[in-house]
């Protein structure tokens, strides 16, 4: 099956494409073969995209609203049809998939109120018979860049915000997991967006570099590893555009002695291991404080152990496959170092077999313990189902090894002291925080984002940050009674 553009509100074949496959990381087997867009198509979508902003950009706020309230109908329609076709080319387990939509799915909520959200600020007689507001514009066309792990969350982070801020909208998903995109796409047709407000382009690098070199883009949105991130940034910034770019991640949990064990093995292990650690949230890394290492080790160990892994439409299954061949084995290469590197490798993942899916891309939960932070395991993104116990002597420790991490997108402290909890929050230099909560992604109307290596610009995802974003701020001072005779000195209205 070939999987093709959506420009103007259709599906754009583009005969002699190059193609790529995509694949059932459950089975192995090729499932379509995904266009790879080419100059002329991405500038085909930008102007299909620029021709639409006139008038979409003119559309009242409420008429844009109405928009995504039947969006977000669709989408709860269509709930279980997203998720099948985010487990059938990602490879996580449904329950995820649908999890994952529902968090996209927020952001839509969030959206619905934008006559709210972009109201300005008006500041009545700031001097005789003078008023005085300011109002926020959309920008044109805005192009989002989006990595495989979340095909239908990471995209709605970004185009429903733009789109209901007045912006038209240019997307490249993942090339991996390419299909949510164009359900995405029908829907927001089905919703009653006018056509071009919002395109999808599939592709690789050079469809990026093709919306990063683009004039008539002007705003760029992007999520994935973090030296494309950087590359992106970069690039999108000397060519004049507005950037936002997400990173990779390396997310710490600090488990202090006097934490809770069973609660803390139980959210070590969703935060570890669900999706198959493809999680840019995903913990990596367990510092275990003081005397807790020996049991926090044990017992995780038992339980990466019974780990139920399966294709993800195996409701049993508590994680599927990885997304690809080369992915699995570059995380294969991984473990091989960090054996080379001296941890200790307490569960290996390498030589696992999925009955009746022996050609699948699966990997067991693999859990090292004594890893140290001169270790590759310790300082590169791994992004598959590999946790990395680092044993320190004290919360000062667990706090500067969190502090001195290239990345900083999220972390967690797990303890039954307030103060040490308050202190952490307070001290540690990561964008999102979790005080017994393993995976503290942020509600729509909090905005998402980290710090250092995790992000590259200045505004976070979604919600009032990605407001701000998709808007230019416009200040207007007006005055009606008007008074003859030239003024030489600057005005002070006091
Ligand atoms: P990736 O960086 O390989 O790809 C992301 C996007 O960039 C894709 O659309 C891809 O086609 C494009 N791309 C890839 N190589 C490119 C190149 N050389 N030039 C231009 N464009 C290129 O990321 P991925 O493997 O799809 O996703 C996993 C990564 O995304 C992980 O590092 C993960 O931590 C990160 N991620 C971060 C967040 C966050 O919020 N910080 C969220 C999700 C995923």
């Amino acid at each position: 099956m070939n999987i093709n553009h959506w420009i103007e509100g259709a599906i754009v074949d583009q005969p002699d494409a190059p193609r790529a496959p995509v694949f059932n990381p459950a089975t192995g087997q090729a499932t379509g073969q995904v266009a790879l867009a080419t100059n002329d198509v991405v500038a085909h979508a930008v102007a299909a995209a620029k021709q639409a902003f006139p008038d979409w950009a003119a559309t009242s706020p409420l008429r844009r609203a109405r928009v995504m309230f039947r969006f977000k109908q669709l989408i709860e329609e269509n709930h279980d049809r997203l998720a099948e076709c985010i487990t059938r080319e990602h490879g996580k387990v449904f329950g995820d998939a649908k999890g994952e939509v529902v968090r996209g799915l927020e952001v839509v909520e969030y959206a619905c109120g934008i006559p709210e959200v972009l109201k300005g600020e008006f500041t009545e007689q700031i001097a005789g018979g003078i008023d005085a507001w300011t109002t926020r514009q959309p920008l044109g066309v805005c192009a989002g860049i989006t990595p495989f792990n979340f095909p239908a969350m990471v995209p709605m982070w970004m185009f429903p915000m733009a789109i209901a801020c007045g912006n038209t909208f240019v997307l490249k998903p993942s090339e991996r997991d390419p299909s949510t995109s164009l359900l995405l796409a029908e829907l927001l047709r089905q919703a009653g967006l006018p056509d071009g407000v919002f395109n999808v382009v599939h592709g690789d690098k050079v469809a990026v570099d093709a919306l990063l070199h683009h004039a008539d883009v002007k705003a760029v949105s992007f999520v994935g590893s973090t030296p494309i991130a950087r590359y992106i940034y970069g690039t999108g910034c000397a060519n004049g555009k507005r950037v936002q770019a997400l990173g990779g991640a390396k997310n710490h949990m600090v488990v202090m002695p006097d934490a809770p064990l069973n609660a803390t093995v139980d959210a070590l292990m969703g935060a570890a291991y669900g999706s198959a650690g493809e999680r840019c949230m995903a913990i990596s890394v367990a510092v275990a404080v003081g005397d807790i290492a020996d049991a926090l080790v044990e017992r995780l160990a038992a339980r990466v152990r019974t780990l139920r892994i399966d294709h993800g439409m195996n409701p049993d299954a508590e994680m599927g496959p990885v997304v690809t061949a080369a992915h699995r084995d570059r995380i294969v290469g991984y473990i091989d170092d960090g054996m080379r590197e001296g941890a200790t490798l307490v569960v290996d993942g390498r030589r696992l077999a999925v009955p009746g899916h022996e050609h699948g891309f699966f990997l067991g939960g693999t859990l090292f313990d004594h890893v140290t932070p001169a270790m590759k395991i310790y300082r590169e993104e791994i992004f598959g189902p590999v946790l990395c116990v680092v044993r320190v002597p004290d919360f000062d420790a667990a706090l500067s090894l969190v502090n001195e991490h290239e990345f900083g997108n999220g972390t967690a402290i797990f303890t039954a002291d307030g103060l040490a909890a308050r202190e952490f929050a307070h001290r540690v230099e990561v964008g999102m925080v979790g005080v017994n909560v393993p995976i503290p992604v942020p509600m729509a109307f909090h905005s998402f984002g980290g710090w250092k290596s995790s992000l590259f610009g200045d505004h976070h995802a979604h919600g009032p940050e990605a407001v701000r974003f998709y808007t230019r701020q416009k200040a207007v001072t007006q005055r009606w009674l008007m008074h003859e005779g030239a003024q030489f000195t600057m005005p002070t209205h006091g």
